[in-house]
């Protein structure tokens, strides 16, 4: 085979090298070594891209891709298909006339992205753990720093440039490939073409932030998360709320966090903006508290690394909740109250009150978002926790309107995760866009019908 077409390096089975580029970059330790690539391209440039693309035409293989290498259910390793890797193909440029960034689908949106924009006073609401790469966060919606009152990052797309699969690049915006640009806003990993850049607008770097936490015993599950459900709507939309199960660094036990990180310009709008969280009936049973502390996002981030510690096997589950605490207290309890590992734990992430969203792919959202990962080192015990989770899981059906792609598999269970008009769009595209099935498209047991599997 010639591979002198490409600058960067071309990986086929039988070499040396071949286990280490499938499953190197790969976040979650918790590999499939069931399936295998027909071979690995580490593409270094745009033009590698397009090459990548002509081969496996050439070969008759489909084309599967990664960025960030942080899908949990490592989408990217597919059998029979050429993995392009994006790792090697890493570029950031700012253009302070228009506020717009463009970077490569590989960069990491908290390690690369943000540190670069600091330097103009420019801020992106890229993902929470700073090593996930902006490509497959982006194409499924983006659930960036303050989604709940800055939107979906996908939502700070100006345009994307595409190759395709005739091999050809594109840049595609709302004038221009418009149907490419609306797709590449929530089709995820079914998205059928190879995002090479992202241009973003990006928004300037908040002159203050500030935290607050207070952590409650387990006991007092009920009590706070009822008090939370009824208010969190009326906290100012610069606050991300994020209730959490965890075993805080220091602690033996894990805890229910309750924690507000304020994005405002001054002390004195972080402590108004904060304040109704303070309020909290129960504050006087917290095992501690912190308020309106300032806060850096390079401090942020340290603690989200904390959380989802590198090298170990994950277990990832998710909803979108709605209905009255009555119903969802007491579905989400068990995920909160009965953490099967030290690391595990549970996020209920607030996105009240609903903001509207603009027509693109991604479509589903509710007021309350809900992740469950199961953190742990023994693959013995996969199938036990497995079970605990599907389990926590199946607890919230009765108030679980769907699912968030970015914590989604497909493989274990599907659930809706867009609308149903959009839902066919994104097939009617693809359909005329990738008709012969080049890019590999969700990784699932059985067709994707976007609906929730007790619904079907
Ligand atoms: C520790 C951790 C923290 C996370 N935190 C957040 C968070 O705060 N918010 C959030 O929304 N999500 C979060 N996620 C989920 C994460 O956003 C998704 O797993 C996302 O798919 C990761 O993107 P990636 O490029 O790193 O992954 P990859 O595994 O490289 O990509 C996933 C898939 O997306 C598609 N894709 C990726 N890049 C391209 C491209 N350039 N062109 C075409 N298709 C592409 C492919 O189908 C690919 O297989 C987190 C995940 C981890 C592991």
């Amino acid at each position: 085979m010639n591979t002198n077409r490409f600058t960067g390096t071309l990986h086929l089975p039988g070499d040396e090298s071949f286990e280490e580029a499938c499953f190197g970059r790969v976040f979650n330790a918790r590999r499939p070594f069931d399936r295998c690539p027909a071979a690995v391209l580490e593409a270094e440039s745009e033009q590698d891209v397009v090459e990548g693309v002509r081969l496996a035409v050439e070969r008759g293989w489909q084309v599967a891709v990664r960025s960030g290498g942080h899908s949990w259910a490592t989408w990217s390793v597919r059998d029979e298909a050429l993995l392009i890797d994006l790792g090697g193909f890493r570029e950031m440029s700012y253009d302070a006339t228009t506020g717009i960034v463009t970077a490569t689908a590989s960069v990491r949106g908290g390690d690369e992205l943000n540190p670069y924009l600091g330097e103009f006073g420019r801020f992106f609401n890229g993902g929470h753990c700073p090593s996930v790469g902006i490509g497959g966060f982006l194409l499924q919606g983006g659930q960036g720093w303050n989604a709940r009152g800055w939107g979906w990052a996908a939502e700070s797309l100006a345009a994307v440039d595409v190759v395709t699969a005739e091999g050809e690049s594109v840049r595609a915006d709302e004038r221009h490939h418009s149907d490419l640009f609306w797709a590449a806003r929530g089709a995820g990993p079914g998205f059928f073409g190879v995002v090479t850049r992202f241009h973003l607008r990006t928004r300037p770097l908040p002159g203050h932030l500030a935290h607050s936490v207070h952590a409650y015993p387990l006991g007092l599950f009920d009590e706070v998360m009822t008090w939370l459900h009824g208010m969190h709507h009326t906290v100012s939309d610069l606050v991300e709320i994020v209730a959490l199960t965890q075993t805080p660094p220091g602690h033996d036990e894990p805890l229910l966090l309750v924690t507000g990180v304020s994005m405002t310009d001054t002390p004195g709008q972080a402590a108004e903006a904060l304040a109704p969280l303070h309020a909290n009936p129960y504050a006087d049973r917290a095992l501690f508290r912190i308020e309106a502390q300032p806060t850096t996002l390079a401090e942020q981030l340290r603690g989200q690394r904390t959380a989802n510690p590198e090298g170990h096997r994950y277990l990832v589950d998710n909803a979108w909740l709605t209905g009255p605490a009555e119903e969802v207290v007491p579905a989400i309890r068990k995920a909160f109250t009965e953490q099967p590992t030290p690391q595990t734990f549970t996020i209920w992430f607030s996105m009240a009150p609903l903001r509207e969203l603009p027509d693109m792919a991604f479509s589903l959202q509710s007021e309350i978002y809900c992740a469950t990962y199961v953190v742990h080192d023994s693959p013995e015990r996969d199938g036990e926790l497995r079970a605990w989770l599907d389990d926590a899981m199946a607890r919230m059906r009765p108030v679980t309107v769907g699912q968030y792609l970015g914590d989604s598999d497909f493989t274990v269970r599907q659930l809706k995760f867009m609308g149903d008009e959009q839902w066919r769009r994104v097939q009617e595209i693809r359909a005329v866009r990738d008709p012969k099935g080049l890019f590999v498209g969700y990784l699932s047991t059985g067709a994707v019908s976007n609906t929730n599997h007790w619904e079907q």
